[in-house]
């Protein structure tokens, strides 16, 4: 592991943008999905976080979600998400585009987060439009299995992408853009698999830009990196701060 190589990639290559997936949070104790441990492997994606499970039957949905979001309202960030808003703080990064919902990057000070597949920050009646805060949501599910809208009854839906459901527009058009003016990508905790986020390395390589990818397991893109890191993200994001 060198963490130290990884910092001069940064420090040498501004604006530096950062794309981070599941492996950035599992070290705040939350699951990943594609693992042989992961969320997958227990609950099947199409039956529990999908557009067509959750007009068929949202209770079902909700409780896969209910536990899902005291989860992640209990977990902390991490070394990794601490490290990147100091990064941020420093100047060394731009922005941070995330596939995760857990909203531990903001939490950790984070300030410019691209949220490419939602957060659990909000939910919103699928009936009539109507958007709830997290803190809502949380406290209609002390007293129910699934939280229901004030005014039409119906099951909200949380604000994060279900299979089958667009990205949001302006978040995706955002998240292209940034690795395309940047110097340098950084991908942390990503396997790079899921479309297409995946292809962000692309945009970065076609203007020229640099990769570096800190990840456990291997990407599609690790021989193209200039840098690839094997190992936790909290480990070496936590040294390259260390070494500014
Ligand atoms: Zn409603």
């Amino acid at each position: 592991m060198d963490a130290s190589a990884l910092a001069a990639l940064i420090g040498a290559n501004q604006p530096c943008v950062v794309l981070t997936g599941a492996g950035v949070s599992t070290e705040s104790g939350i699951p990943d999905f594609r693992s042989p441990t992961g969320i997958w492997a227990e609950f099947d994606p199409l039956e529990y976080a999908s557009l067509p499970a959750f007009r068929a039957d949202p209770n079902k949905v909700w409780s896969f979600y209910k536990p899902r979001i005291a989860m992640l309202t209990e977990a902390e960030p991490n070394v990794a998400h601490r490290a990147l808003a100091r990064l941020e703080e420093a100047g060394l990064v731009e922005a941070v585009v995330t596939q995760n919902i857990d909203l531990l990057h903001e939490r950790a000070g984070s300030r410019n987060v691209v949220e490419v597949h939602g957060s659990i920050r909000s939910a919103t009646c699928p009936r009539c439009g109507a958007s709830y805060p997290r803190d809502d949501v949380v406290a209609k599910l002390e007293h129910a299995e699934a939280p229901l809208c004030d005014d039409c009854g119906a099951v909200l839906k949380p604000d994060v992408v279900f299979f089958g459901e667009l990205l949001p527009a302006d978040a995706v058009e955002r998240a292209f853009e940034l690795p395309r003016r940047a110097q340098l990508l950084l991908v942390v905790g990503s396997s790079l698999e899921v479309h297409p986020i995946a292809a962000l390395p692309e945009e970065a390589l076609l203007t020229a830009g640099r990769l570096a990818i800190v990840n456990k397991g291997p990407t599609p893109y690790d021989d193209r990196a200039d840098l690839k890191l094997e190992g936790n993200a909290g480990e070496i994001l936590g040294a390259v701060v260390e070494g500014l």
